[in-house]
């Protein structure tokens, strides 16, 4: 209802009623409602946007966020159970496997070791769960790392095994001919007298007696470098390089079984026994070389005596007698 509104005329002294425009009254009426429909509209936001009034897509996202929290615990621990595992794992790697061949253990801070430098996560920042998204995205990254470090510590080691297996196979380790009867142990690596001169001299090898044509098998895998009499004393012999600064030598023999070049294995059947070279009866001369000095094969069969062998050899090859040469 609008109001009566008047207006003083000089003319007539009094005071007279202003009639209202039309126009105006429809304007009037208009204002009236778009401000009506513009405060419903703000109004309808407003509530939309309080949560006792969720409409069915807002309810069902919201039930799917809650769903993605309840998967994100679920991986949170299982993350927690990988870290474990990994932890034994590196734990039996620095402890065990580096340590048995002889690797440096792996540092802790290497293998735990963040990423430091720009805020890689800068993406994850400023929503409501940036903090969880965060938190196991920065695990699962250290875990990542944890793995190919652990990787390749066991390629390493893969590659040390092989190498140790190889290093073991190419040692002597057996007795160069068999061990039916140890009276062959003639003679040992030390002072002895010269069979030929009987002064007193020393025997760089160990001398095996045995009747000509007794097989000798190489002690250790090798290629065989020589097998000829061209060296003073030694008569027909064969050599073997082990690698690893490891050979051994084989001489007095009546004929060969291998030449030179050839791979052998340990406990090929490589000659037999004889009495070439400067020899006074049949028997095998020994010897072992590491880094081209002569050492006491003694210390290079426990691949195939028992501790009580091993201790009779010890006692004959200690017996300061007369050498074969
Ligand atoms: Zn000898």
């Amino acid at each position: 209802m609008s109001k009566v509104k008047y207006y003083y005329d000089p003319d007539t002294l009094s005071y007279r009623k202003i009639e209202p425009k039309k126009s105006k009254k429809y304007r009037n009426l208009f204002l009236f409602l778009s401000g009506s429909a513009l405060f419903g509209f703000l109004g309808l936001i407003i509530l939309l946007n309080t949560s006792w009034l969720n409409t069915p897509r807002e309810l069902s996202l919201e039930r799917e966020v809650q769903n993605y929290e309840l998967q994100f615990e679920i991986i949170d621990k299982k993350m927690e159970q990988m870290e474990q595992v990994l932890a034994n794992i590196e734990d039996r790697d620095n402890n065990i496997y580096r340590l048995y061949f002889e690797a440096n253990p792996i540092p802790e801070e290497q293998r735990r070791a963040g990423f430091g430098g720009v805020n890689r996560y800068k993406s994850l920042d400023g929503f409501n769960n940036s903090e969880i998204i965060i938190n196991a995205t920065q695990r699962l990254d250290i875990i990542q790392k944890q793995m190919v470090i652990q990787s390749k510590s066991l390629d390493e080691i893969a590659k040390l095994a092989e190498e140790k297996e190889k290093l073991l196979a190419s040692i002597p380790a057996i007795q160069p001919v068999r061990n039916e009867d140890l009276t062959r142990m003639a003679s040992g690596y030390g002072w002895r007298s010269d069979p030929f001169t009987k002064a007193r001299k020393m025997h760089w090898g160990m001398d095996f007696t045995a009747p000509r044509g007794v097989p000798i098998y190489a002690t250790g895998d090798g290629k065989v470098k020589r097998a000829d009499n061209r060296s003073s004393g030694y008569g027909k012999h064969i050599r073997i390089d082990h690698g690893y600064g490891y050979m051994t030598l084989y001489a007095h023999l009546s004929k060969y079984n291998v030449s030179v070049g050839q791979k052998v294995k340990r406990g090929d059947l490589i000659g037999f026994v004889g009495n070439t070279g400067r020899s006074e009866a049949p028997h095998l001369h020994y010897e072992v070389f590491k880094d081209e000095e002569r050492i006491n094969p003694i210390n290079f069969y426990y691949g195939s005596l028992t501790a009580e062998e091993f201790e009779n050899m010890l006692k004959f090859a200690n017996q300061e007698n007369q050498s074969l040469d």
